[in-house]
């Protein structure tokens, strides 16, 4: 048995860990962000709960920093930009709900995905900044499934800043809507 590790082989090995290997050997290191407590292993952030922090912090060292996600809100930035339009008074609440609602499901599954904040431009105009901006054209597409009459358009940001922006208009509602199923 003991010849086995005299083969090439197995003498192989031994050798020196290659640059690859080192480099594999450090993204095992965990970071935790500072503000919202996301930690960073396996290549991207996960929710706290998908660790045992007392159990990482025994092995391997837990760098405190802030995550993407936190650092662009402390940024004043934003990946995803919605802006909707005519939103009549008496579905503001059920928007806003559904604004809420839409993106705590998104942040439950990838804890970068967020919304950041609902800006009031004006009576009836309101802006949606999100972290991502994929959470911000499906978050559209789920205001145009919920509320009829809703157009929606997709614009892609002339600066070279990754901002998707997207555009929500409501169509004026009739008072009278005989054949709308209630
Ligand atoms: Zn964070």
């Amino acid at each position: 048995m003991r010849k086995m590790f005299e083969k090439p082989r197995d003498i192989m090995l031994y050798q020196e860990r290659t640059e690859e290997q080192e480099f594999g050997r450090a993204k095992k290191a965990y970071r935790i962000c500072s503000k919202c407590r996301a930690v960073y292993f396996t290549k991207s952030w996960h929710h706290i709960d998908a660790i045992d922090v007392a159990k990482i912090k025994k092995r391997s060292t837990l760098w405190v920093t802030r995550c993407p996600a936190c650092q662009m809100i402390a940024d004043h930035q934003y990946e995803g930009a919605l802006t909707i339009k005519d939103i009549p008074k008496k579905f503001a609440d059920e928007l806003l709900h559904l604004i809420k609602a839409f993106s705590k499901r998104a942040y439950e599954k990838n804890c970068q995905h967020r919304l950041i904040a609902v800006t009031k431009e004006s009576q009836d105009a309101w802006t949606v900044t999100t972290t991502e901006n994929q959470l911000a054209s499906k978050l559209a597409k789920k205001i145009k499934d919920v509320f009829d009459r809703v157009e929606l358009k997709v614009a892609y940001s002339k600066q070279p800043d990754d901002v998707e922006r997207i555009l929500v208009r409501f169509k004026p509602y009739l008072s009278l809507t005989p054949n709308k199923k209630h």
